[in-house]
């Protein structure tokens, strides 16, 4: 026995009869104050409707419409309204449904035979009469604080579908959206309509577009380029008129790649959309190190000649100047048409692409070896010459008996093609993919990536997502040219440094100014006739060798950081120091890292 629980259940049930109660009260006082009468009369059907439905939105219930008849003129004659809830749905005596096969969509049942309804007539006048009506409901109505849930309450509003695009455009989908409308407007009630409705209006837009969308996009293209002549694009079709291929650039990509484009890196690993097309941007970093956009395009597939025609595109937006250097993933297509279209330029594999697969190819067991991951990472990125390299591959492969992993022979066998020890002597200008920069460009990119857009959601997103980078660059810009970085020497070319170059690219230069100081000591000297050869150890525990040139005061060091990114390296600086040179010669203020390299 518990005579406490059992004491406690009416209470419960005489306060919901209480509040039942006192909720049909309240309805049948709004029934009564809203006047639904026979002999009522209306200018025109459509006000007899409104009537109707906002009586039946104050007492709680939706409205069909039902029959109608029409005169020669097709002018009603008569209508009736009804309750919703009006009769009872029919039964279909389809064949019975394979649910394996189809989607089964449960509905839920709402018709219960209720009979009210009025019935409007056309009288001698041209008005509209209320000549019938049934008022009472068979069934509870809505209660005040669901009212706004009623069908005839909800609908999405102007104002909701600019909200919702305006969303769109900022990467926030349907359902965040309708958070933001809901805090926006004080409550679920006030929204207008429920997300359920926001998700349907956006998913009928998406239907409705799917046939124009493709040729939606390229009209966009075109009134972009009566905007602005600078914006370049170029598409195919195929036969059935099926967009298969398209390139753009706007102006101020173009004119990015005239300051940057002495390094690109073409993408193609982002996923596609909704047509199953693949993305595929033309990036580099601009003077703040910065992630920066060329121009993309859309492929339908991955064979030789798109790449082809996407490569023959890209070079004619860009006045046909060959980078210097691409970086691509791995891909034979892509190999090839880099081959055959850019002849001239390096073409090396992006390390972060090929380490990123690394974990599924090396099994579960090394993965959570702490070891092992610390031993490859300094084989890859940390290896400074090929020797070095050579000799740490083979030794975490015999160690680890790795002898028989297909995928590390193969990578073994590219080495030259994605390992930094063998191109020293390429001008990579910082592109190659460290992971925090990888991560700057996927933030760019996972906006509009991976999520299966129509062409018209894509640009959305795509435009809004550029002119946050563009932004980003002029905020950047903006505290280079005014503000002056924390000097930690007092070496005048430290100063000079602070002065050229840009805040990301003289943190760099200041790391080498300060191991200059630090680190490097000289060990030998040998004076010949044109040059003297300079040897020093730093603090990588390496010693260096850097050739002076007595003819033009130009320096080369064996680590070739400035070969290779085009800052001095600490060699330098320390020879520099040396020789009283307060001034970085203009030959080692490499002008794409220049506070001013674009003017
Ligand atoms: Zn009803
Ligand atoms: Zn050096």
């Amino acid at each position: 026995m518990t005579p406490t629980k059992k004491a406690s259940v009416p209470k419960v049930c005489v306060f919901f009869i209480f509040l039942r109660l006192f909720i049909n009260i309240i309805c049948l006082f709004i029934q009564h104050y809203v006047n639904l009468q026979v002999g009522m009369s209306f200018d025109n059907v459509e006000s007899a409707e409104e009537f109707y439905k906002s009586y039946a939105r104050a007492i709680g219930f939706d409205v069909r419409i039902g029959q109608q008849k029409l005169d020669d003129n097709g002018l009603v004659q008569w209508k009736r309204y009804l309750c919703a809830r009006q009769g009872y749905k029919q039964k279909k005596d389809d064949v019975p449904v394979d649910p394996s096969k189809k989607k089964v969509k449960r509905t839920r049942e709402t018709r219960c035979g209720c009979e009210a309804y009025i019935y409007v007539k056309r009288n001698s006048e041209g008005k509209y009469q209320i000549s019938a009506l049934y008022e009472d409901h068979n069934h509870d109505l809505v209660t005040p604080s669901k009212l706004h849930l009623l069908r005839s309450n909800r609908f999405v509003s102007e104002k909701t579908k600019t909200t919702l695009f305006n969303c769109h455009k900022a990467s926030i989908g349907t359902s965040q959206a309708y958070r933001l409308l809901h805090v926006g407007a004080g409550g679920f009630e006030y929204v207008g309509c429920t997300k359920k409705d926001l998700q349907n209006y956006y998913s009928d837009f998406r239907n409705k577009i799917k046939d124009a969308d493709a040729q939606m996009f390229i009209d966009q293209f075109g009134r972009l380029r009566e905007l602005d002549p600078g914006f370049f694009f170029e598409y195919e079709v195929n036969n059935d008129g099926r967009l298969v291929r398209v390139f753009w650039a706007d102006t101020t990509s173009r004119k990015n790649y005239a300051h940057f484009g002495d390094v690109v890196s073409f993408d193609s690993t982002y996923s596609t959309n909704q047509y199953d097309m693949k993305f595929t941007p033309f990036t580099s970093v601009n003077h703040h190190m910065q992630s920066i956009f060329f121009g993309a395009g859309f492929l339908a597939n991955e064979k030789i000649e798109s790449y082809v025609w996407l490569f023959e595109t890209f070079l004619r937006a860009v006045g046909r100047k060959a980078p210097g250097l691409i970086i691509t993933d791995e891909d034979a297509s892509m190999r090839a048409a880099t081959a055959s279209i850019l002849p001239n330029t390096a073409h090396r594999l992006c390390m972060w692409h090929i380490m990123k697969k690394l974990p599924e190819k090396i099994g579960p067991h090394l993965l959570e070896d702490e070891e092992f991951l610390k031993r490859v990472n300094s084989c890859v990125w940390g290896s400074e010459t090929i020797e070095e390299f050579e000799s740490r591959w083979i030794a975490i492969i015999s160690d680890y008996h790795l002898e028989n992993n297909e995928w590390l022979q193969g990578r073994y066998r590219i080495r030259e093609s994605w390992i930094p020890a063998y191109f020293k002597n390429i001008w990579l200008a910082g592109i190659l993919r460290t992971t925090s920069r990888s991560e700057s460009a996927n933030s760019f990119f996972n906006r509009f990536i991976g999520r299966k857009l129509a062409f018209v959601e894509f640009w959305l997103r795509f435009d809004t997502a550029l002119q946050c980078q563009r932004q980003e660059e002029l905020i950047h810009d903006n505290t280079t040219l005014h503000t002056n970085p924390t000097l930690f020497t007092t070496w005048e070319i430290e100063k000079h440094g602070g002065f050229v170059f840009t805040h990301e690219v003289f943190k760099k230069f200041q790391e080498e100014v300060l191991a200059a100081r630090e680190h490097c000591d000289v060990q030998t000297t040998t004076e010949l006739e044109d040059r003297k050869i300079v040897t020093m150890t730093d603090n990588y525990m390496r010693v260096r060798e850097v050739i002076c040139f007595t003819t033009d005061q130009a320096y080369k060091c064996s680590c070739m950081l400035f070969e290779s990114i085009g800052i001095p390296c600490r060699h330098i600086i320390r020879m520099f120091r040396s020789a009283k040179v307060n001034e970085l010669p203009v030959y080692y203020i490499t002008k794409r890292w220049m506070k001013t390299c674009k003017r």
